[in-house]
């Protein structure tokens, strides 16, 4: 029975030319590798200093694992070893609650000096996800860890882009727990908006009410950068994030159940 499964896979998979990555829970990882992240990750992730012992093995591990699976390009810096590191730290951080974290759709990341043009739009960006890439401002990735009191942090905001646009627009590396609560968590978001209009004010930024999708990413930044402030400025936001994303950065374990459905 087992073959005769493995044979359809293969078959519906086009063989072992084309295997799709999988996300280990944890891999086994060395001491010094982890003696190596810890101190790389611990020196700007305040969420990764919080944990305890066995959920930093299984951060790093995650990471480790994200880092090995991408393709890291640098424009305007250098190639630097930590500088992945913290990058695939940022998507480990917004998915750790989740089973698949990879984000597979993409293969590439873009990592810029500065804030950068695309194309003939006079505007400067300091991050943004397209179907070929997750880009980002090395400069704005570190003012986004280092300033914790604006809700403004670039890597966790196109984490969270990435995270929808793979759930819902790729093929793989898809999240069920992740797909069934953001459709619920966007039906639940119509009073907040239907409020902010009406009251024509709110906790998350101005920018956040462009379109459904820069809400999510800006609700995500805030629930990231300061919780406390969210939960106690908008605590249903709070909490259909906590269930979408399947953790609560207040608490130390972070996740909330160790097998999301
Ligand atoms: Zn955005």
């Amino acid at each position: 029975m087992r073959t005769f499964l493995r044979k359809l896979k293969e078959l519906f998979s086009g063989g072992h030319d084309n295997v799709i990555p999988v996300a280990p829970d944890e891999v086994i990882i060395s001491d010094s590798l982890y003696n190596n992240y810890s101190f790389v990750i611990g020196s700007l992730f305040t969420y990764f200093n919080e944990l305890p012992e066995k959920e930093k093995r299984k951060f790093i591990s995650r990471v480790h694992h994200f880092k090995e699976n991408k393709k890291f390009h640098y424009i305007g810096l250098e190639t630097n070893e930590d500088t992945a590191i913290l990058v695939s730290a940022s998507a480990v951080q917004v998915t750790f609650g989740l089973k698949n974290y990879l984000l597979s759709h993409f293969n590439d990341i873009y990592i810029l000096a500065d804030a950068y043009r695309m194309d003939e739009d006079e505007e400067l960006y300091i991050g943004h996800v397209a179907p070929d890439g997750i880009y980002l401002s090395w400069k704005h990735f570190l003012y986004g860890y280092s300033n914790r009191s604006d809700n403004i942090n670039v890597a966790v905001h196109e984490m969270a882009h990435a995270l929808l646009y793979n759930n819902f627009f790729a093929q793989y590396g898809i999240d069920s727990h992740f797909r069934l609560n953001y459709e619920r968590f966007s039906s639940s978001t119509g009073p907040i908006l239907a409020d902010v209009i009406t009251s024509r004010r709110s906790y998350l930024r101005s920018y956040a009410f462009s379109n459904l999708h820069e809400f999510w990413a800006v609700s995500v930044e805030a629930f990231f950068e300061n919780p406390k402030g969210l939960k106690e400025n908008m605590p249903e936001l709070f909490e259909a994030l906590c269930k979408v994303l399947n953790q609560d950065p207040l608490t130390p374990h972070k996740t909330l159940k160790s097998e999301p459905c």
